[in-house]
């Protein structure tokens, strides 16, 4: 599953907990993206934090691992890079990417876009606030699944850190402890002097 994971919250977690119990995955690997080139133009937070947060949201999934391949490839991180080197990395597996319906409704426009139906196949899970369809797509190498609707997005939580409001159960707890820690989305000092 990759995503930016900026940070992870419980609906990235739900969606690969359901999709590893209906397909029977032996493992869940959570690639959070290197530079991701949908979102250029917004301050993405470090890689490390955002592997970290990763870390500790999954640390208790024994099925759950985090991977760095898109975190330490040099460049803008495409999903066929990612998909090959994991390929690499375990030849003898079957490889199954999990979106949410917002990411599968664009993945016509990712680079390579029929090399990545040969390398895995798409589990499309339903997102609140976006229509889950295959139109456009394989049929044989994508997959739709319905999963409990978690209304919750990073953009949303970063948001709420930055006016102060709680995300407590949003996110697993751990990471509620990494943002405050590390002081994470907090809002941008005003410019100009400061106050006496
Ligand atoms: P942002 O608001 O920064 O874009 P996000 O909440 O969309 O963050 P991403 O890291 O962009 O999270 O998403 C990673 C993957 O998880 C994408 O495939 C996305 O569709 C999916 N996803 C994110 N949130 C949910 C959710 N609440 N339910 C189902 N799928 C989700
Ligand atoms: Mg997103």
């Amino acid at each position: 599953m990759g995503g930016t994971f900026d940070p992870i919250h419980h609906g990235h977690l739900v969606a690969a907990s359901e999709v590893q119990a209906t397909f029977g995955l032996d493992e869940v690997v959570f690639v959070p993206t290197g530079e991701p080139w949908q979102k250029e133009g917004r301050n993405v937070s470090p890689a490390e934090h955002r592997y970290l947060m990763t870390v500790v949201a999954t640390a208790s999934n024994p099925r759950f691992t985090v991977s760095r391949v898109d975190i330490d490839r040099p460049g803008k991180t495409y999903t066929i890079d990612t998909l090959k080197d994991l390929h690499e990395q375990r030849p003898d597996t079957e490889l199954y990417f999990i979106t949410g319906a917002d990411a599968l409704a664009q993945i016509l426009s990712w680079k390579d876009v029929d090399a990545l139906f040969g390398l895995a196949q798409f589990v499309g899970v339903t997102r609140p606030g976006y229509e889950l369809s295959e139109a456009g797509l394989p049929g044989d190498r994508v997959h739709l699944q319905e999963v409990p609707a978690m209304a919750i997005s990073s953009t949303d939580c970063r948001e709420r850190v930055a006016r102060h409001e709680p995300v407590w159960y949003l996110v697993p707890d751990g990471v509620v402890q990494y943002i405050n820690k590390h002081q994470l989305y907090a809002a941008a000092p005003a410019s100009g002097p400061s106050a006496p």
